[in-house]
């Protein structure tokens, strides 16, 4: 770790300005909090967090979705345990569960198509959220309902790509990015190749790196070479993991049952095919045909600030809701729900 700092050091003192590096990997941002990894370095180097979080970026339209879905005839939802504490306009998962919905948390979206193996006079709805590392794993879910011929299992997909939310990212000009520490869990499914565009087109360092301190802090310094080289380039820390190609087999099974889609971001707004969508040969699988949603209203909740903090532009503490209303306890935006959420991970570490 040591030897890590002291390259930080020397290389910092070299560059001489303010240095802006983003992580967009929820389990970086707890990580980076948890090791203090922001004492341990230079002031001049400011670690920012992005939209690394599934469940945050999903926006509270589709909240409200599964909450008129969940209250339809004969369904049962079901979805990951953090998305039942996002609020939607009118009150959460939870909460409808409460008042009398079958809203069932699930560790895996297997589990999911077990509760639709059970009930088969039921339609059971999986709320699909994450990225790219969740991705294959509904895909795999999805070969199984065929396989065993489930015909009561669907799925809505918000699921999210992290490539072209880094291309708006590098173009939001109040960040002023030099560069981005690079998700570790993703990039085993997508490789470092699809980040090339960073470095050519907009001349931004990039590091993919692991979760330890040692990783984090070995990434910093990766970076910091890169820009005071003046060589931006794509560079993996994360060796044991991650593949320039990624994982074809998973890349490939993904793209058997999704195709890209435009897709919403809480606190971005829609951005060119960054979703996956079901295909239309799987139709008959997806959640948002079979029922025929309309006229819901969206309220997004007054005074919080989770736009601004997803994009990186403010900080959590900034936001005149942060605990005091806010809490994970009571939270009152996406971003104090999840525990890789920034405002979760500020309330628990970065209060002193
Ligand atoms: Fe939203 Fe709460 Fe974060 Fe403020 S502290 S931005 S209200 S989640």
């Amino acid at each position: 770790m040591k030897e890590f700092i002291g390259v930080i050091e020397k290389l910092s003192k070299k560059i001489q300005r303010q240095i802006n590096l983003m992580e967009v990997c929820g389990t970086h941002t707890v990580s980076i909090f948890r090791h203090g990894i922001r004492s341990l370095i230079p002031s001049n180097i400011k670690l920012l967090s992005g939209p690394g979080c599934p469940v945050c970026v999903t926006p509270i339209e589709d909240v409200d979705r599964m909450l008129y879905i969940s209250k339809q005839p004969d369904v049962i939802l079901t979805t990951f345990g953090d998305m039942m504490r996002v609020p939607g306009s009118n009150g959460s998962l939870y909460k409808a569960k409460a008042e009398g919905a079958d809203i069932r948390m699930v560790y895996s979206p297997l589990d999911a198509l077990k509760i639709a193996e059970n009930n088969k006079n039921k339609r059971i709805v999986f709320f699909a959220v994450g990225f790219e590392t969740t991705s294959p794993l509904i895909a795999g879910t999805l070969f199984e309902a065929d396989r065993k011929n489930i015909e009561n299992f669907y799925i809505y997909s918000v699921h999210k790509l992290v490539p072209p939310a880094l291309e708006v990212l590098v173009n939001t000009e109040e960040l002023k990015l030099d560069g981005f520490i690079l998700p570790g869990h993703v990039s085993t499914i997508i490789g470092s190749k699809v980040y090339e565009f960073i470095p050519l087109q907009y001349k931004k360092a990039c590091v993919i790196t692991g979760f330890d301190a040692d990783d984090i802090l070995h990434a910093i310094a990766m970076l910091l070479k890169q820009i005071s080289d003046n060589e931006p380039k794509v560079e993996i820390q994360y060796k044991d993991a991650v593949k320039p190609d990624g994982n074809p087999k998973a890349i490939e099974f993904i793209n058997r049952y999704f195709e890209p889609a435009d897709s919403n971001w809480r606190g971005i707004g829609i951005i060119p095919k960054s979703g996956l969508k079901l295909k239309e040969k799987y139709a008959y699988r997806d959640a948002q045909k079979i029922f025929s949603i309309s006229g819901i209203k969206v309220r997004e909740p007054q005074g919080c600030k989770c736009g601004l903090v997803l994009r990186g532009v403010k900080l959590p503490t900034e936001c005149p809701l942060f605990a005091k209303i806010c809490t994970p306890e009571n939270p009152v935006g996406a971003c104090m729900v999840s525990s890789e959420g920034s405002c979760a991970a500020y309330y628990k570490y970065g209060r002193s």
